[in-house]
């Protein structure tokens, strides 16, 4: 990992900031050792799951991405985030030709609360969307993609029982059970009146991460990897399926099918021990779910920020960092979010520290360009932590498929405002898999669009 040095005019407050940073630099050796570590957990979690590996390496039953010959409506639905939307896709020859969308807030009380509640709202929010679009007065089945941004284990295409909540959802009574049925028993219970002609029928369950691969491999030919790095982080490839012995076969033959690794939680059982720091440490234990999701709470959008704040309050405390005070508004968790880290990165960038003493205005009046360039130079370690271990499961995917053209498509807000962060990705995949000629490209709303994708090809093959 390579962090530039940190200029300060005082040489020991320099040194004292590095030596407090050091723990987040990870040298050759032990970046090599977790992509070590990356693979055998893959290849223990493609044999077995989660028993014996923390990475689950879930088949999502999607054998194939659209051939040209998709035709006709499609409702696809969102969750995942604190918004919910819902999506309408027309289709013709393979081409979306029409799409509407609607956005819905899931409040915090829906996110806690009992899953009943949740499932009843999404299909209150469904029904409102299909009335406002009318789709309900021509008694029309409808196929619908369901994007459920969470593990689970699925055992059909249109199956999948959550395995653990994640992010800011932990709603009780949910777990173990298949998200498909409670948004069935939903659909029917609330369904209204003047829509009793239409019939939802949820033909795909999937992850945000196949999503995007297919929404990706829509936009742009030789797409093989699916990433999210937004609040969350996770990356769904292609495996061969003779590797993918949970397989229990289907009703179609394939010779790939998209995997999810739900990479965000690797290192949970322990096997990644050797890079966590205090300050990671500090992150799991305030987190709304401790002890899971080990990964992606190292750099995902929803902790990134998180973190770099954590670091500021000891360095505070030490009186390395606004030496002349306690800074009482960086002790507010979740005071310094992914946006801020992402606006003093840019400033970085252009050499400048102006946007960074505005950032920091917020918390204490008096910055100095001595504290502006540490907290610049804390954001930038970071980052490139980040960026190092996002980039090791890209490598091992991509030199696991064999593919030297493949593109990586993705969605997410941290991808899509980071400055630095897509090249600094793309640099450490080159260092793992130096034959890749490949890119990294923002397909917006690839976990929107991709369930009604999916929804088209499940149609198509009548699965
Ligand atoms: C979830 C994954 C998801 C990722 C990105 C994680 O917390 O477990 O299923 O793909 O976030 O949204
Ligand atoms: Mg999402």
């Amino acid at each position: 990992m390579e962090v530039p040095t940190l200029k300060l005019t005082d040489n020991i407050l320099s040194q004292r900031v590095s030596t407090f940073l050091s723990d987040f630099i990870l040298d050759d050796q032990r970046s090599d050792r977790v992509l070590e570590v990356f693979e055998t957990e893959l290849e223990t979690g493609m044999k077995n799951g989660l028993e014996g590996s923390s990475l689950q390496m879930e088949n999502t039953y999607v054998p194939d991405l659209i051939n040209g010959t998709e035709e006709g409506q499609f409702l696809a639905l969102d969750l995942g985030g604190t918004n919910f939307r819902v999506i309408l896709l027309e289709m013709k020859a393979g081409k979306i030709v029409r799409e509407e969308v609607q956005y819905y807030q899931v409040p915090e009380e829906k996110r806690l609360g009992p899953g009943e509640d949740l499932f009843d709202f999404l299909a209150v929010c469904i029904y409102d969307f299909t009335d406002k679009l009318a789709l309900g007065d021509s008694c029309q089945s409808l196929p619908l993609g369901f994007t459920f941004s969470f593990p689970m284990t699925q055992t059909a295409l249109n199956q999948g029982v959550l395995v653990s909540w994640t992010k800011s959802f932990n709603c009780p009574g949910v777990v173990g059970k298949d998200v498909v049925g409670l948004l069935n028993h939903s659909l029917a219970k609330v369904k209204p009146d003047n829509q009793k002609n239409l019939t939802i029928e949820v033909v795909a369950i999937l992850n945000d991460t196949t999503g995007t691969l297919v929404k990706g491999a829509y936009d742009r030919p030789n797409t093989c990897i699916g990433l999210i790095l937004g609040t969350g982080c996770n990356g769904a490839y292609f495996e061969r399926s003779e590797n993918v012995l949970r397989w229990h076969g289907g009703k179609y033959d394939c010779k790939n099918v998209i995997i999810d690794p739900e990479f965000g939680a690797f290192g949970d059982n322990g096997c990644l021990d050797f890079i966590k720091t205090q300050f990671d440490k500090a992150i799991d234990v305030s987190s709304l779910l401790p002890q899971s999701f080990t990964y992606e709470k190292y750099f995902a959008g929803k902790y990134i920020g998180e973190l770099a704040r954590i670091v500021m309050v000891g360095m505070n405390k030490e009186r390395l960092l606004f030496p002349c005070q306690d800074v009482e508004g960086l002790l507010i968790k979740d005071a310094f979010p992914s946006t801020m880290l992402t606006e003093v990165v840019e400033d970085n960038l252009n050499q400048s520290t102006e946007r960074t003493i505005n950032v920091l205005k917020k918390f204490s009046a008096n910055c100095s360009p001595d504290d502006a360039l540490i907290v610049q130079h804390i954001c930038v370690v970071i980052s490139e932590r980040a960026a190092l271990l996002v980039g090791i499961p890209m490598a091992v995917f991509l030199r696991r498929m064999r593919t030297q053209e493949g593109h990586i498509a993705v969605t997410g807000s941290l991808y899509k405002c980071h400055p630095t962060l897509k090249a600094r990705m793309e640099y450490f995949i080159r260092k793992y898999y130096p034959e890749w000629k490949g890119e990294s490209f923002l397909s917006d709303d690839g976990s929107g669009k991709g369930a009604g994708l999916i929804a088209a090809i499940a149609r198509r093959l009548g699965i």
